[in-house]
């Protein structure tokens, strides 16, 4: 056991353990959210890959492209001046011989794993045992593992098999990753905007607001005695209540407004460039659209009648997000006691001690 190398190994298996760790935890909790599917089989499957070896022409070169052709599909490229574009294309593997005449091959890896379009793949360096420096270094700016020749055919088939593998597998987590990112903003059910983006957009929007000298109004809409619908039809049908409700609130706000869902039964939109006249139009047309038209719950179920009743406040000089909405919550409640299936406008000033 050389300790150089060895080291240089250890760094590089820590480097992989840490970013596998962490796509797995935020796979995880994506998973948990229920938006991630297990892996599949294939993930396990290592067979055809699509292998490019850089190496120079020669009888070397040949028979491990041959080897490699026992179950997977590589190319050959022998020209150092077509490498890095060959290695452009999306590749399982890239097998790069540090000896090959006429090649930078250090130079190349180092490339490859800079590059945005191919950090991901993998790199199998070929290095001879003496070079013992070359390895370390090698494994250090990022290549994936290294075989030294004369190549043993299970090893380089353990080697590959193992790298593809890999990759497949950290392809999937960063797949999965991508939809989990979609989720931690979106609410599950109704599919609108979740409480947390509601958070941040509004504080954007805010800014924004303040900044250019526009108006900005935001509602809060609670549907009324929901508590009953649940009791008397069951949570299911509760839950499409709650999806239509979502879907006519869409269609109902105008394009700018970003609806969100704030919590159970509770909605807030908030309406960019709108003033005290505009958002009061768009929250009653959501409040007719809630009580004219009863909720389908089935093809032959009867129908739920639902009311909606809406808190509006608009933007004054010294809100903030919180104020803002806690007018809006002060509106509402305001609606509720004042026999709900209504809409109340905040005072324009929050009231003095
Ligand atoms: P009010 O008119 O004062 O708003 O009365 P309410 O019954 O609508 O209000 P309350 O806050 O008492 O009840 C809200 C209910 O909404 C209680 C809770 O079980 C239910 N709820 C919250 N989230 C969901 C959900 O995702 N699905 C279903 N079906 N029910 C939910
Ligand atoms: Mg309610
Ligand atoms: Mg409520």
């Amino acid at each position: 056991v050389d300790d150089l190398a060895l080291f240089a190994r250890v760094r590089s298996l820590l480097r992989l353990k840490k970013v596998m760790d962490e796509l797995r935890q935020r796979q995880a909790s994506g998973r948990a959210m229920g938006a991630i599917q297990d892996e599949s089989e294939e993930l396990r499957v290592s067979a055809g890959a699509k292998i490019l070896v850089i190496d120079e022409p020669g009888r070397a070169a040949e028979r491990l492209v041959r080897r490699l052709e026992v179950d997977h599909r590589p190319r050959l490229e022998t020209d150092p001046r077509q490498a890095a574009r060959a290695a452009q294309s999306a590749w399982d593997l890239v097998i790069i011989d540090m000896a090959a005449e006429g090649f930078d091959g250090m130079r190349l890896a180092a490339r490859l794993l800079s590059d945005e379009a191919t950090r991901n793949t993998p790199i199998l360096a070929i290095i001879d045992p003496t070079e013992r420096k070359l390895m370390a270094k090698a494994l250090d700016i990022g290549v994936h593992d290294i075989i030294t020749p004369p190549i043993d055919t299970h090893e380089l088939s353990a080697r590959v098999t193992t790298l593809v593998r890999r990759k497949r597998y950290t392809d999937y987590l960063r797949t999965s990753l991508d939809n989990s990112l979609e989720l931690a903003v979106t609410d599950q059910l109704t599919g609108l905007h979740n409480r947390r983006f509601m958070a941040q957009q509004l504080r954007d929007l805010l800014a924004t607001a303040k900044e250019d000298g526009e108006s900005l109004a935001v509602f809060i809409t609670d549907i009324d005695h929901f508590k009953a619908i649940n009791d008397s039809f069951g949570h299911d049908v509760g839950d499409t209540v709650l999806k239509e409700f979502a879907e006519r609130l869409s269609l109902n706000v105008r394009a700018i407004d970003t609806a969100c869902r704030y919590g159970g039964e509770e909605f807030v939109v908030i309406m960019p460039g709108a003033g005290v006249d505009e958002a009061r139009r768009i929250a009653e047309r959501l409040r007719q659209a809630a009580r004219e038209t009863p909720f389908r719950h089935g093809e032959t179920e009867a129908d739920v009648s639902a009311t909606v009743s809406v808190g509006v406040a608009v933007l004054e000089a010294d809100d903030d997000a919180d104020t803002l909405l806690k007018r809006a919550d002060e509106a509402l409640y305001a609606a509720k006691s004042g026999g709900r299936d209504k809409v109340v406008v905040a005072d324009r000033q929050p009231k003095a001690a």
